[in-house]
């Protein structure tokens, strides 16, 4: 009965999808409700938990991987439970869920990529960033992505954070990246990288790009690498002039750009260009190779609304490179049995109450929160609030009486199914074996950590 929801003799049973930074800002703020009793199950279809903090953050942004400390602290509350290597719709289904949980909380992210749609985008060496990135990181979907690092040059398409990423470790030494928490068969495929030339390519001007100062400012202290910008793709037109003015981190990322332009080329080995005013219209191969990429030039003129957009001038220029990897953003996928907006990629929500897309009718008891929420959109701690925001309108319902609850509250049923369907699940304790061992092997290396990248070795460590 909806009445004796959320009491010590009836706690409000969740389920929460998706063992990110959104997912755990949820569990905490499910779990830290003083006047609730609220338990909270976190299912991952990975192993190990933490998302983009350990799939995605940079591996040379060990400050920012910092914050998996609190997720453990949430981890650790006696009402949370981790149910680890269990796929949504396929280890457990919607209905399952719906059966076992008073409220589902999704928070799955975005786990594919936008595309370019040109000409040559199937070549091999045509990568998302997010596979490379994944890649290096030790994803275990990605450990086999070989990508071909023997070209001399690369281009990375968008200029956001991810672009910025996967630039940066394209140029960084091995002595750079050797003391972070990149995989040992990354590092040794960068080793013997010949890449030397990185250019990253923004459709618009410098007035309009996504990265953040910290980002920018790397590009100068590059052991192994140049910064290069070209002063005359500097020189912002009246309507970008006016819509930076004020904007003190846009100015910042441009006085950047502006030193880089100035200091110029400094003989190091390689060199990062920042090139603007790009689009990628086609990708050249030869022999099933990559060998360069067709460029038009933009023009930028104001829209409605106040953006600033880019359009083609018919004047194009090639630049011969062997990798292209697109940085031009994150999409959602669908789950089954869960309303989708396929425009937008992300899951129908009112404040992070589910709809139905064609009616907007809410979904009683289903929340989302994250990347599936917004889109995928700022940084880490952006996370937070939101989720906040999606819990909050979890408990308005709760209040109201909007919640019916499940049919089978047990916290011992859900394993019964799992155990009975012979689904392997890893439990928050099996999880901190696994940490304490990437832990203690990454001590001997010099290292954050060593990764586990295969769920097998993963599995088969907690059998000994
Ligand atoms: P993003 O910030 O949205 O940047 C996407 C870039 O792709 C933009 O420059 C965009 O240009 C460009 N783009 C989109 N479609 C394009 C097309 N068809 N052709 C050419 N360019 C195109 O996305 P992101 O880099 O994937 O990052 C996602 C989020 O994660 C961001 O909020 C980012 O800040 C965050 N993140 C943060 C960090 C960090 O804190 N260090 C690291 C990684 C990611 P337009 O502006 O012209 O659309």
């Amino acid at each position: 009965m909806a009445d004796q929801l959320a009491t010590p003799a009836r706690p409000l049973r969740a389920a929460v999808i998706g063992a990110g930074p959104s997912g755990f800002y949820a569990a905490a703020a499910l779990l830290k409700e003083a006047e609730h009793t609220v338990t909270v199950d976190m299912f991952d279809r990975l192993v190990a938990p933490d998302g983009l903090v350990r799939y995605g953050v940079a591996p040379d942004h060990q400050n920012i991987k910092a914050v998996a400390k609190i997720f453990d602290r949430t981890a650790a509350d006696p009402g949370f439970r981790y149910f680890g290597n269990v796929e949504f719709g396929k280890d457990i289904s919607h209905d399952e869920l719906r059966r076992h949980y008073d409220v589902v909380v999704y928070a799955t992210g975005a786990q594919s990529d936008r595309r370019l749609n040109i000409p040559g985008e199937d070549l091999p060496n045509s990568l998302s960033a997010m596979a490379f990135v994944a890649w290096y990181n030790g994803h275990p979907d990605f450990a086999d992505l070989n990508p071909d690092l023997s070209c001399a040059a690369a281009i990375v398409v968008g200029v956001g954070n991810v672009a910025m990423d996967v630039a940066r470790v394209l140029a960084k030494s091995v002595d750079e990246l050797k003391g972070t928490d990149i995989t040992d068969y990354a590092l040794k495929a960068l080793a013997k990288s010949n890449i030397k030339d990185i250019y990253i390519v923004a459709r618009r001007g410098p007035a309009q790009v996504k990265f953040t100062n910290a980002e920018v400012r790397e590009f100068g202290h590059l052991e192994l690498a140049d910064a290069i910008v070209l002063d005359d793709e500097l020189r912002l037109d009246r309507a970008s002039s006016a819509s930076i003015e004020g904007d003190t981190s846009m100015q910042k990322n441009l006085d950047y750009l502006r030193a880089y332009a100035e200091i110029g080329l400094q003989g190091k080995a390689r060199r990062v260009h920042f090139r603007f005013l790009l689009s990628p219209v086609e990708i050249i191969g030869e022999e099933g190779k990559i060998v360069a990429v067709k460029m038009e030039k933009n023009q930028l003129r104001p829209v409605a609304g106040g953006d600033i957009s880019a359009s083609g001038t018919g004047v194009f220029e090639t630049i011969p490179a062997g990798m292209i990897l697109r940085a031009v953003g994150y999409k959602g996928v669908p789950l089954p049995g869960v309303p989708y907006d396929r425009r937008k990629g992300t899951i129908p929500n009112h404040l992070g109450r589910v709809v139905e897309p064609s009616t907007e009718k809410e979904v009683s008891g289903e929340y989302v929160v994250g990347w599936a929420k917004r889109g995928p959109t700022g940084v880490i701690g952006t996370n937070k609030p939101d989720s906040i925001e999606s819990v909050n309108s979890l408990f308005e319902d709760l209040q109201k009486g909007k919640l019916a609850g499940c049919v089978e509250p047990s916290r011992e049923a859900v394993v019964d199914l799992l155990q009975a369907r012979g689904v392997r699940y890893v439990t928050e304790a099996e999880w901190q074996v696994l940490d304490a061992a990437e832990v203690a092997a990454g001590k001997e290396a010099g290292k954050p950590r060593v990764k586990f990248v295969h769920t097998a070795d993963m599995l088969a460590m907690l059998e000994k």
